[in-house]
This record gives structure tokens, sequence and C-alpha cells, in this order.
């Protein structure tokens, strides 16, 4: 392949624009905020069901509160109608009185364990409501945390995309500046090794950093400048500059 100098000369700095957009691209793909972010909503994923766990325990001890309690308040009805009974005179018979006496009483005690149980519950249904005020305000907290990071990733997101627009406008013009058929050779090369073309300095190719053998520097000075020659190392295009010394 030929192609005049000034145009081989442009394929560096198509290479130099590909690799700003290369790290570019690498700086987006590896922002901290987006492991930040992974995290924090793997945390939030693992929080939510114990938040709906409290939540269910809370609501299933509210509803054995309010039973335990209307257990409460009929034995105590239950005591109340006994003692007016009782205290009304109207049952005379000592069998029957001390029948009523023995209720009473027996009611009385199981009003006791009852309330024991309303107690116990509603202690349980405390640290049940702790747990999820705990829980309901480590998530938000969490969330928040997420939303800081996910401005800060959009931020550096619209950064990184607006230079990428700026270098891509300039590698067009580039672009515009390089035969079809050698273009076409550099994003070929680009596409296979990352990179497509670098200058030859000396005797050294700057893609690979390899030293040329002598045989390769005399057959390069041989050819023609319109030549494209190509590292027998790395296979990428190198690229005759002043610098080259050839
Ligand atoms: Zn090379």
């Amino acid at each position: 392949m030929k192609a005049a100098p000034a145009a081989q000369k442009r394929l560096l700095d198509l290479a130099e624009l590909d690799s700003a957009l290369d790290r570019l691209a690498h700086r987006r793909r590896t922002l901290p905020e987006l492991a930040q972010i992974d995290e924090l909503s793997g945390r939030i994923a693992r929080i939510a069901p114990q938040v709906i766990a409290a939540e269910t325990e809370s609501g299933d001890l509210a509803r054995e509160q309010s039973k335990a309690e209307a257990d409460v308040d009929s034995v105590r009805t239950r005591a109340e109608r006994d003692q007016k009974r009782l205290d009304s005179g109207q049952v005379s018979s000592p069998k029957d009185l001390a029948s009523l006496q023995s209720e009473i009483v027996s009611l009385k005690r199981r009003q006791d364990d009852l309330e024991e149980v309303v107690l116990e519950i509603m202690e349980r249904r405390e640290s049940a409501d702790e747990r999820v005020t705990k829980l309901v305000a480590e998530r938000d907290e969490l969330a928040g945390t997420r939303g800081s990071a996910e401005d800060r990733r959009d931020a550096a997101f619209a950064e990184i995309d607006k230079e990428k627009g700026e270098l891509q406008g300039k590698r067009t013009e580039v672009a515009g500046d390089i035969p079809a058929d050698l273009l076409a050779l550099y994003e070929k090369l680009r596409e296979q090794f990352g990179v497509g073309a670098a200058m030859l300095q000396g005797a050294r190719c700057l893609g690979c950093r390899t030293s040329l053998s002598i045989a390769e520097i005399n057959r390069i000075k041989a050819a023609s400048h319109e030549e494209v020659i190509r590292c027998e190392e790395c296979r990428r295009i190198l690229v005759r500059t002043a610098e080259s010394g050839l």
C-alpha cells in the first residue's frame, strides 16, 4: 500500500485521538462511583427483606395485642357483672354466693394472667417497632448515599461525554485527511491490536517499543516515502517522521 507521507503522519494524530477516546471510555467504565453504587444497591437489596420481616412481625404483634386486650376486657366484664350480682344482694343461697365469689376470684386471676400476656406482647411489639425504625433509617441513609453517588456519576458521565463529543469531532476531521484504503487498514489494525499506527523513532517502534533489526531499518530506508511500512513485531503501521532519522 502507498500513501502520501502527510496522510501517513495524520495517522499519528488519529492514533492519539483514539487513545484519548480509549482513556475516556476506560474512565467511564471504571468510575469509582459505579462500584460504590453497586455496593450500596447490594446493601439496600439485602436490607429490604429485613424491613419487611420486621414490619410483618410488628403488624402480627399489633393484632395479637388487640386480641389479648379483648380477652382482658371480656374477663373484666364478666367479673364486673358477677361483682354487681354479688353487691345487689339478689343471690341469697350460700351455695350460689360461694360459687359466685369463687368465680370472681378465678376471673381476677385470669385477668391478671391475661394482662401479663398483654404486657409481654407490648414489649415484643416495642422492640419490633424499634427494629423497623432502625432498619428504615439505615435503608434511607443508604438510599441517600446512593443518590449522591448517582448524582456524581451523572455529572462525571456528562463531562466525559462532552469531552468525547469534542474528540470525535476532531477525529472526523483528521480521518477526512486520510485516504480510504489506509484508513481501513488502520481501523482493522486498531480493532486487532488496540492501536493502529505508531511512530518510528530512531530504530524503535513506539507502538511496541521494539528496536528494529539493522536489516529491517535498511529495508525501510530503501523504501519510498509513500510506501506504508508495518512493524514486524506488532504489525502496526509504522509512520516515519522527522524524528525517525531516516
Ligand atoms: Zn511495533
